[in-house]
């Protein structure tokens, strides 16, 4: 049964005042929007389906004595633990965590809504407040949230180096190589795992979050230098899948990003020319000086991004239709154009005249007041 958020105040103001007790928020924003385009009648039929698949799911985690409430014509849905089986101790988060989960899945099988939610401790008397332990929870809830996905985002990025030590270890192993073969490779593979111990230094830094903050110094790489070593990185995959890397020669210039970032983003790029290319195909890599900038084109023979999509793709977690039954998590894209933007480029995509993608990275040539 459902209690009005009213009735929960006061059942919580029952409960003596040493108990921890956690308060589980969820929040379905969209009935307001679905109200205003469907109608009125829509939209509590949708709540009241809503509220049902709500009051089951929270019955399957929920033990007697837990408490769930709702006031009708409101976006809001809360659950107290306040079972006296659960006695004084504070609950894991993880415990709080899963059963919203729970529940939100129940909701979404209703309708495919976006849904907020979060938890919070409550300890002893709630009088007037629940409004405020609300907003606490789905504060939480949305910090959480922004923490998974950047603890997602540095995972990704990880990958990346790691793909290429194995791919080099791998070669290395199965193939029949020349000294100066295997001591190149070996080479590449050692820096690649430098570069792997730097961006786990540098990842917890650099906060996805906060690319607001201004770079220390003004970073300056060579270009030319970073680009021969994300081809050699990436050249291992290109080759279990057959593909050729042409690079157009171009003279060594300064730009202005940091050596790790530079290499980052451009190996991005072309990993997903080697992930999206078609196989046995050709992969291009050219450089034009556009001062006060630099622009490095990334071409493919794969199939190519639709127009109606091509903005879509650099945001965070958005998958393309490429990238149906291929690995990934949609952050890339997103990573590479938050670090270009930080340093005053950008990164975006065309058509190529390869006939797959073409994406274009701009960067500020160094040593320019920009
Ligand atoms: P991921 O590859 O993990 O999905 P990204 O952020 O790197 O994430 O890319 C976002 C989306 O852009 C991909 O899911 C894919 O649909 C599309 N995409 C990226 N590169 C290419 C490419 N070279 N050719 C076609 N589609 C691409």
């Amino acid at each position: 049964m459902l209690l009005t958020l009213a009735r929960l105040t006061r059942r919580l103001d029952l409960q003596s005042g040493d108990r921890a007790i956690p308060l589980l928020v969820l929040r379905l924003p969209e009935f307001e929007r679905i109200a205003w385009r469907e109608g009125r009648p829509a939209a509590r039929r949708l709540e009241s389906a809503t509220s049902a698949a709500f009051a089951q799911a929270a019955a399957r985690s929920l033990r007697a004595g837990d408490v769930c409430a709702h006031d009708r014509r409101s976006d809001i849905y809360v659950v107290a633990m306040c079972a006296a089986s659960r006695g004084s101790r504070a609950p894991a988060a993880m415990d709080c965590r899963a059963t919203l989960e729970r529940i939100a899945a129940a909701i979404s099988q209703v309708r495919d809504l976006a849904i907020s939610s979060g938890w919070t401790i409550v300890n002893g008397a709630v009088a007037g407040d629940l409004d405020r332990h609300i907003h606490v929870a789905l504060e939480r809830g949305a910090w959480e949230r922004e923490r998974h996905d950047f603890f997602s985002a540095v995972g990704h990025e990880l990958r990346t180096p790691l793909t290429s030590i194995s791919g080099y270890l791998e070669t290395l192993l199965e193939e029949r190589l020349d000294a100066a073969t295997r001591r190149r490779f070996l080479q590449t593979a050692r820096r690649e795992a430098l570069r792997l111990g730097r961006l786990l230094d540098g990842m917890f830094a650099f906060s996805l979050l906060d690319l607001s903050v201004s770079p220390s110094g003004l970073p300056a790489c060579r270009l030319l230098a970073e680009l021969d070593s994300a081809v050699e990185a990436i050249r291992p995959a290109a080759r279990l899948r057959g593909m050729e890397i042409v690079r157009t020669p171009f003279p060594e210039m300064e730009v202005a990003i940091a050596p790790d970032a530079c290499t980052q983003a451009l190996g991005n790029v072309l990993q997903n020319a080697v992930k999206y290319g078609r196989e046995c195909g050709t992969i291009g890599v050219s450089v034009e000086c556009r001062t006060p900038f630099v622009c490095i084109a990334i071409d493919d023979d794969g199939p190519g991004i639709d127009a109606g999509e091509r903005e879509a793709i650099f945001g965070l977690r958005v998958r393309g239709a490429a990238a149906e039954q291929r690995p990934g998590s949609g952050i890339g894209l997103a990573l590479v154009r938050a670090m270009l933007r930080h340093v005053g480029g950008d990164i975006r995509v065309a058509e190529s005249p390869l006939g797959g993608a073409r994406f274009e990275l701009t960067v500020p040539l160094a040593g320019r007041n920009r």
